[in-house]
């Protein structure tokens, strides 16, 4: 393949050495955003308009059900909780049970009889050999203590086996294999009939196309894809770094994601697969006997499987162990909402069978969601590195989920209008997909007379520019690259570990440099002086001569964390390793056209060129050359071999070298070679039986190299 492969190690790129097919797709340039339509549902329209009239209310729920689905399905957007939807739901299978029927109301067949429909056009829709039905759901101990009590009764038997897995939160899908084969990839669809996402699937990385042998001639397995905690925190980071508006929710992008009709976004985003359950089995060898063997079967089928499973025989033990799971589910590492309580024995699951809904040998429980309310004190607004203005809550802190949670990004101005939050109400905050703290609502019954609504500002709290809020944007920006807000941001972020890593200078000592004067531009750390650094920035004597000293070693930067360090607004680490890869060193990147710029990315390649009609932006170049900052590209073609700041680690048995030598020779082209794998590290090699760490820089999009490839890289 005809692509300088050398910026893998600071895009963090998906694993070279897996899928040739893939490396290919991931080296193209930040993740787009799927634009979700604000308004998606249709307009309800009562036939009968007294809601507090049953068929009123009937009707009125099935079309507020209706709009939900086709909010979740088709637009993968969601303007309710899952527990308020599903009350909807519950409320509308009783007044449907109990209720009169109304002969003037539509269709009369139930909502909650039908499962729902995902179908999204531009999919082909494609039946299944065997109905793909729903759970039913368990809200509290005691619904789950009594469906546990009903199967004990049908089957008169007390002690059963029961298996617990944990609910995984993405997307449900069917795939197919026949004679060994993948043939399709479906989602549930309306449970008859799904989207054929095939070739969507076929980008998952960890998903074979083939089962070994000994496979019956024709299986569904159902499974669930999903984006695993650390894809979504890596997604997030790098639409912050582009200046993109956050995925709020895992379960909304891996669905959105896996609907997307460009197969190369798909493979960009990194989605997981899983699998737990059976449709459709022909041939031999028979069907597994029970839910443990499927596992097991999963498993041997070098197909990934539930790892976290536990067995239990009493309603107690059931219990126990959901709320064991309920416990860790912020550990597991994938998004979780609930836990699936199987029937064990297949039999036993076909003796009890299953509604025209859902089987009646399984339950999902759904857990609690880590919902808090607490008071809304203010909104502040936080001012980036590119100029992006960010709102935020300040809130009387509260626990959730075992963390105590003061501050809440509201994203931006229309969410704070959508949501009609005034300062001084009383908001609930979840932590979304268990990792970001979110304000979902407001609680209107505890609204104070005297809350008031949040006017966004028009000018910036840092320089008291005018606001830039460009039409059909969500994104308000101060316009003023010199904003002292968004040079200790820059300046911030040039010291990280992902640029410069300059240790020893924080955010409060930046922000007197900049107070102070002292630095202008992220050149100006170059030009600092002991003397300013004590005087200026109070610092001590030994420690303003260490932190030169770091200063000093941060000239060695690579060209691809230099670019990244520049905060250009819409220029993220992708398409800084890109150029990197292509250019010499930082003046001819600077110096380059459009045309020259813009062979992957045309947005980032816009940014620059807007970003050096500025004057002082070209003499940031000059200056940080001037002063010795001057990264060549290492790996440009006739310099290949340099691992200057690159840190290495190790895993697995290599061959040709002892684990001293290949450290030795890492090192002796500047790297740095570390014992364990974390987001600092930017290369890992893979010997023969590498294990956890391999596993570990795969889920961090850690770029992996196999020992040819190093040696290859120190120009062997
Ligand atoms: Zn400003």
């Amino acid at each position: 393949m005809a692509f300088p492969r050398s910026f893998n190690s600071f895009a963090k790129n998906r694993v070279a050495t897996l899928a040739p097919f893939f490396i290919a797709l991931t080296l193209s340039l930040t993740v787009s955003a799927f634009a979700l339509p604000e308004h998606a549902g249709a307009e309800i329209t009562l036939v009968n308009s007294n809601p507090t009239h049953p068929v009123g209310r009937l009707i009125l729920l099935r079309a507020e059900i209706a709009r939900h689905d086709d909010l979740y399905f088709r637009h993968n957007a969601s303007d309710i909780s899952d527990e308020a939807y599903d009350s909807l739901k519950r409320e509308l299978t009783q007044l449907e049970q109990t209720g009169p029927q109304s002969g003037t109301s539509g269709p009369t067949e139930s909502t909650t009889a039908s499962l729902g429909n995902d179908h999204t056009e531009g999919f082909a829709s494609v039946a299944h050999r065997q109905p793909m039905l729903s759970l039913k759901k368990a809200y509290t101990e005691s619904d789950l203590r009594a469906f546990i009590h009903r199967v004990e009764q049908s089957t008169g038997r007390h002690e059963l086996s029961w298996v617990i897995e944990p609910k995984f939160d993405g997307i449900a899908v069917s795939l197919t294999y026949e004679n060994g084969r993948l043939l399709r990839a479906l989602t549930r669809g309306d449970g008859k009939q799904g989207d054929d996402v095939t070739k969507n699937v076929l980008t998952l990385p960890t998903l074979p196309r083939t089962l070994p042998q000994g496979s019956p001639k024709l299986v569904e397995l159902r499974g669930e894809v999903f984006i695993n905690d650390a894809d979504f925190a890596r997604l997030n980071a790098q639409r912050e770094e582009a200046g993109e508006p956050l995925f709020a929710h895992p379960r909304n992008l891996a669905a959105g994601t896996l609907k997307t009709l460009d197969s190369r976004e798909v493979a960009k985003r990194h989605l997981s697969i899983v699998f737990y359950g059976l449709g459709a089995w022909e041939g031999i060898p028979a069907k597994p006997a029970s839910q443990q063997a499927l596992h097991a079967l999963i498993k041997a089928w070098n197909l990934p499987a539930v790892d976290t499973i536990t067995m239990a025989q009493t309603a107690d033990e059931v219990c126990g162990a959901v709320i064991r799971l309920g416990r860790q589910r912020t550990a597991l590492g994938f998004p979780t909402d609930g836990a699936v309580i199987k029937i064990n024995d297949t039999n036993l699951q076909q003796q009890l069978g299953a509604s025209a809904e859902a089987p009646r040998w399984a339950i999902a429980y759904k857990f609690q969601p880590g919902r808090v309310s607490t008071r809304l004190r203010a909104i502040t607004l936080q001012v980036g590195r590119t100029g992006i203005i960010t709102p935020v809550a300040e809130l009387d802190p509260v626990e959730i989920g075992g963390t105590t949670i003061g501050r809440a990004s509201l994203y931006n101005a229309e969410a704070i209008t959508r949501r009609d939050l005034r300062i001084g109400d009383w908001v609930f905050l979840e932590k979304a997909g268990e990792i970001i703290p979110r304000v979902t609502g407001v609680d209107i019954s505890h609204r104070s007379p005297t809350a008031v609504p949040f006017i966004f500002p028009q000018t910036c709290p840092a320089c008291a520019a005018q606001l830039v809020r460009n039409e059909g944007e969500a994104i308000t920006r101060c316009p003023q690259r010199d904003c002292l807000g968004q040079l200790r941001r820059r300046i911030e972020h040039y010291v990280s570990p992902e640029v410069a890593c300059i240790k020893g200078i924080g955010p409060a000592l930046i922000a007197s440099l900049v107070a102070g004067q002292r630095l202008k531009t992220v050149a100006d750390l170059y030009r600092l002086r002991r003397d300013e650094l004590m005087n200026t920035g109070n610092v001590s004597e030994v420690n303003a001569q260490q932190l030169l000293a770091q200063i000093e070693q941060s000239k060695n930067t690579s060209l691809p964390r230099l670019i990244y360090g520049l905060s250009i607004p819409g220029v993220g680490r992708t398409a800084a390793a890109e150029w990197a890869g292509r250019f010499v060193d930082l003046p001819h990147w600077a110096e380059a056209t459009r045309e020259e710029l813009s062979k992957r990315d045309s947005v980032a390649a816009d940014a620059v060129i807007l970003f050096f009609g500025r004057p002082e932006n070209r003499t940031l170049i000059d200056d940080l050359v001037m002063l010795g900052v001057h990264p060549k590209n290492g790996n440009h073609p006739g310099k290949i071999g340099k691992l200057t700041n690159i840190t290495v680690v190790l895993t697995g048995t290599l061959h040709s070298w002892t684990r001293a030598e290949a450290k030795q020779q890492i090192e002796a082209a500047g790297g740095h070679v570390a014992d364990s794998v974390s987001r600092h590290t930017d290369l890992v090699v893979a010997g023969e039986g590498a294990g956890s760490k391999l596993a570990e820089a795969q889920s961090l999009g850690i770029e992996v190299l196999n020992e040819n490839e190093l040696r290859k890289r120190l120009r062997y």
